[in-house]
């Protein structure tokens, strides 16, 4: 049976320690608070939006909420933005994904200040992280790098196998691998032989968005496993693109989806709200 990695141990365990380092920062006088945009009231951004606010308590970062109405236009969310962006007080700006369909997502993301951008998601942070500069790093695939180093799973030298090329998970997850000197191949919908690459994986990435798609038929024996995926299967049981069953009997270390990569992101938001103070 294979080692299970625990992201919520893991998790935890970072949140403790940005609890420690905003005490000390505090103690100095340096306050840390982010800025919270949601527009509409979609149900599961209600529920990632609180999730937020409540690791920031935790942690002790200020939080300011905005809960926007659902018809507010593209001009008012870019005001508010621009607004965030010039208040010294403010060090992290989030607005919760997706926004409204008559709001331009693009212009959203690319509208937030770069020295603000803690999810990661401006041109110029993933330009950064592409060239090996300091920036945000898209919390999702930060989070994997610190699944595998915090279990003690080496990447340099490894073959790492990434399915999915979005702009949130998939790419910069393989840039991050790189940047550990991993040997990277991504996958994606037009791959030939996907099984035949997967089985080459020391440590395959999975982020397809397919419910229990990678079975252990993809697996190298031994392989570490990282389920990115999140879904609820027939029963309304959370589940992730890999299928856990078959996978764990193949594979040396795994992620279970939940309590997997799900609650690394939010600890590496509150990293990157952190960090916030070093980005210049
Ligand atoms: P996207 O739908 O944006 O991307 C999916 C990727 O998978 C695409 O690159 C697509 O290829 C590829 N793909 C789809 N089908 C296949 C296939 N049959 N064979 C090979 N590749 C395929 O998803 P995201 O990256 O946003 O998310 C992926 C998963 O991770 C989802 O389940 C999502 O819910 C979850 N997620 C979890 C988070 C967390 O905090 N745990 C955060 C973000 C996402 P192509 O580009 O060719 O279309």
């Amino acid at each position: 049976m294979a080692q299970l990695i625990d992201g919520k141990a893991i998790s935890k365990q970072i949140k403790d320690e940005l609890k420690e380092q905003v005490a000390e920062l505090s103690a100095k006088g340096v306050k840390i608070c982010l800025a919270v945009i949601q527009v509409g009231n979609d149900p599961a951004s209600s529920v990632y939006v609180g999730n937020k606010k409540k690791a920031c308590a935790y942690i002790g970062i200020d939080s300011l909420s905005y809960e926007l109405p659902e018809e507010t236009t593209e001009e008012e969310l870019l005001e508010l933005i621009d607004k965030l962006n010039k208040d010294d007080a403010v060090n992290g700006i989030l607005v919760q994904l997706p926004v409204p369909k008559h709001i331009d997502e693009d212009k959203i993301i690319k509208a937030i200040s770069p020295l603000k951008d803690v999810d990661g998601f401006h041109p110029m942070s993933v330009g950064a992280l592409s060239i090996g500069q300091p920036g945000f790093v898209s919390c999702t695939p930060a989070g994997v790098i610190q699944l595998l180093k915090r279990s003690g799973i080496e990447i340099a030298g490894k073959e790492c196998v990434v399915i999915g090329r979005s702009n949130i998970v998939g790419k910069p997850m393989a840039m991050l691998l790189l940047r550990e000197n991993g040997t990277v191949t991504i996958c994606h919908s037009k791959t030939k032989d996907l099984k035949e690459v997967c089985k080459r994986a020391d440590i395959l990435v999975v982020a397809i968005g397919r419910p229990k798609m990678i079975d252990a038929s993809y697996i190298k024996e031994g392989a570490t496993v990282i389920d990115v995926g999140i879904h609820r299967d027939e029963n309304n049981k959370l589940c992730g693109d890999v299928d856990f069953e078959s996978a764990s009997k193949v594979a040396g270390a795994i992620t279970p989806v939940p309590g997997g990569v799900g609650p690394m992101t939010i600890a590496m938001l509150m990293h990157n709200c952190v960090d916030s103070i070093n980005i210049k």
